[in-house]
This record gives C-alpha cells, structure tokens and sequence, in this order.
C-alpha cells in the first residue's frame, strides 16, 4: 500500500489506474464544522494495487485524480456513491463517470433497503472489517498506519463486492435496472444546490400558499448565509425554525423575537433584518408563481388503498429479492392511490412491468390480495397448526370482496407541499445522507 503526498507519485499512481477497466474510489471527509464537506483521505484500487491519497498533503494537485474521475474508460466503483460525488462536483465541478454504486446494486438483487459496506462485505466474502477507526479524525496528521490501513481496506474488499454483485446483476438481467439509477446519481441536477431549491429538502409541512412562499424564502436564504459562512445549515437557523418561521410569518423584529422556538437575542442580531425581510419578500409572491401545494391523501378510502398498495410492493419485492424502496416509496404508492398516471418511478420501465401494472389492476378491483387460511398436516406435537400465506386470484373485472377500492378523494386538510424532482428511486434513497454506518 501507498500513502502518496506529491503530485508526480499521484499522477503516476493514476496512470497506472487508468489502465485497469474498473477501479474502486472511497473518501474520507469531515463536515461537522462546515456547509462544503472538506476533503482528507482519497483511496483507489485496481486488481494491482491499492492507494491512499492524502489529500490535505501541502502543495497537491488533485488533477490527476479528478482526470481519473471523468475518465470514461475507467469504471468508477463506489458504496453509497452520493457523498463521494458531491465531494468531488463540488471540489472539481464535475461529476465522476462512468460510475457503479454497490449499495444501490445490492439493493436491487435483494440484499436490503440500505446495506451497509461492511455487512456487505461480510456477506459476500465472509471477511469481518474492523470498524475500530470509523469515527477516526481523517484530518488529523500524519496519518497512523493504522489509520491507512483501514482507509485501504474500504477500497480493497469492494473489488470482491463489485465482481460478484456484476456477475449476479448479468446473470439476473437487472444490470440495466442499475445503469438507470447511476444516471440520476451522475446527473448534476442531483448536487446542485440552488438556494432556491432548499425548501424541498425540508420535511416540514405547510398548509396555505402563503405559508410556502415564506418557507422558501427562509430556506433559501437560510441556505445562502450557510454557503456564505461555510457552515451547516443548523448553524443558521434549525429546520424547526424555519418552520414556525413559516407558520407564524414575522414581518416585525417584534414578532420575530416572539417565536417561540428562535434562539434567544437572534432577532437583535444582524440576521434579525435579513429575516424579516425574507418574510416580507414571501408575502409579497403571487400564489400563481408557486409551486403547487400537493393535498396529502390520508383517510377514507384513499388510505385503504395505499394499505394495499403496501402489501402489494411487499410480497412484489419479497417474489423478486428486489428492495422494495427501489420499487417505490410510501410516498409513491400514495400518489398511485390517486392518480393512475401520477408521474413516479413504479410507473415506468421495469418497475411498471414489476409492480406498476399490479398496482393499478388492484386499485381498480382487477386484482385482488386475500389472507388464506390452510390447514396442514399435523407435523409433531401440534396439530392442525394455521400457517397463513398471501395469495394472489385474479377477478375478470369485478370488484375484489372487503377492498373496495374507488378512485381516491383527495381530503382537504392537511396539506404539503412538494418538489417537482422526480429521480429514480433507490438513488432517492442513495441520496440521502449516509448513517455514520453505512459506508465505507
Ligand atoms: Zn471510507
């Protein structure tokens, strides 16, 4: 293994890569303190030879790496691919390619939700990593052998991982249904982070336009002063605060200061004024430019059919050892619940085939779900034991018995709104920021 430092080692190092068809990428990052994560440790390996790249190393040039990155002969292979790439599109702006992300690939051959690397790793080459450096301070130096000896063996193991999960994906057919998910993750849409996009990303809930308006404009200038100061956005302003912010629309310094969930003082401090002005600027926005607010369909027989839906993307993605999460999401299922053409994942391509087609012959009682009850033979001491099993029995056109299933009433309250952005769905999930254990 190689701890490299200077730019010549690096460029060689990448030369020597670029070779190779694929090559395995990890980095290590903080971004505790920062709104940009801040680069440390970089490792690549090929079938030849492992590396780690200091990154923080005085007077490196990181062009060789990044050229590697864009490199489209050289297959990029990552676990949870999302961080990586942020990292690298906001260091280099440019988007690794052509890249294969194996946690999204173990999701699709039945592995689970989210695996993480290291169980992962465990169930394909049986090896235990050692997760003693996990929460290991990467910006720390120099860097302990120990140190890169863990940061190797996140790029090292992930060779195994990619060989077999490639070999399973062509033997199953599914590579096709991962290529589609590595386009959302390579599409720059995925990393830009337009100010004015930042409310989408907020899971609090608004009723009325007007309580939009101001919600987007506090989040993005939220997300503005965090890009500014270079600091998290819960460093600003908390999402809880943005949204009573929003709820509650001070237009005052004095409303402000009688939020109840703002810091105490904030309002006397030079952000009090860039608030208020914020708040002025969403009330002052026609309804007309906003997006529209999507009624949230709960109750009544809008619920009853999303509780079928659920069965049905569950016995779906257990008959297919696919993750149902890369089928679709709660949030998907609801809006089939009311909209045959609602513009989701599970109603294009393979998941239509999958899932899709299924999901809108039940809802419209061409397909029914039944509980059956079948009594087995007595095996040991008890005797006529029930084992309950879902059948699935098609009815020519009728009406299925007990899951009547209209068209879906919208109810009116309450209501959320939502972002137009459709990606694919397990890259949806890839998206989201990683748990401290799902990496490498
Ligand atoms: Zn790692």
């Amino acid at each position: 293994m190689d701890l490299i430092t200077t730019t010549s080692d690096l460029a060689d190092a990448c030369d020597r890569l670029a070779r190779h068809p694929f090559v395995t990428v990890d980095t290590e990052f903080l971004r505790e303190t920062t709104y940009y994560p801040l680069l440390c440790v970089a490792q690549i390996a090929s079938t030849d030879e492992a590396i780690v790249i200091d990154t923080l190393a005085d007077g490196l040039d990181l062009k060789p790496f990044y050229e590697l990155m864009a490199n489209e002969r050289v297959l990029k292979v990552f676990h949870a691919a999302r961080q990586d790439i942020e990292i690298v599109w906001h260091q280099a702006n440019l988007v690794p390619h052509p890249i294969f992300d194996t946690q999204v690939a173990a999701m699709v051959l039945g592995y689970g939700d989210s695996i993480s690397y290291d169980q992962l790793v465990q169930r394909i080459t049986g090896d235990t990593l050692d997760k003693s450096h996990r929460f290991t301070d990467w910006s720390r130096r120099p860097l302990s052998p120990a140190q890169v000896s863990y940061a190797i063996s996140d790029v090292t193991h992930l060779r195994d991982v990619y060989l077999a999960l490639s070999a399973d994906l062509a033997k199953r057919g599914r590579a096709d249904w991962v290529g589609e998910e590595m386009e959302v993750l390579t599409s720059p849409e995925t990393y830009r982070a337009d100010p004015e996009n930042a409310w989408e990303r907020l899971k609090t809930r608004v009723r009325k336009p007007k309580e939009l308006a101001v919600l987007m404009e506090i989040a993005a200038w939220r997300e503005r002063e965090a890009q500014t100061r270079d600091v998290p956005r819960g460093r600003v302003l908390k999402d809880d605060v943005l949204g009573e912010i929003a709820t509650q629309a001070p237009a005052t310094i004095e409303r402000l200061a009688a939020l109840r969930s703002l810091p105490r003082g904030f309002e006397r401090s030079k952000w009090g004024q860039d608030i208020v002005q914020a708040v002025a600027r969403g009330l002052a926005r026609d309804p007309k430019s906003l997006p529209a607010i999507e009624r949230q369909r709960a109750g009544g027989n809008g619920s009853a059919t999303l509780e079928l839906l659920k069965v049905l993307l569950r016995m779906t993605s257990e008959r297919h050892a696919v993750a149902a999460k890369v089928i679709a999401t709660v949030d998907d299922l609801d809006r089939i619940a009311s909209d045959d053409n609602a513009d989701v994942p599970a109603l294009h391509g393979w998941r239509r085939e999958l899932f899709g087609e299924k999901a809108l012959a039940l809802k419209h009682g061409k397909l029914a779900l039944a509980v059956e009850q079948n009594r087995s033979r007595s095996t040991g001491r008890r005797k006529n034991k029930t084992r309950r099993r879902f059948i699935r029995r098609l009815f020519g056109g009728t009406r299925p018995r007990g899951a009547g299933a209209p068209d879906a009433t919208p109810s009116r309250t309450p209501v959320r709104a939502r972002s137009g952005a459709r990606a694919g769905a397990a890259a949806r999930t890839a998206a989201r920021p990683r748990a401290p254990n799902s990496g490498p």
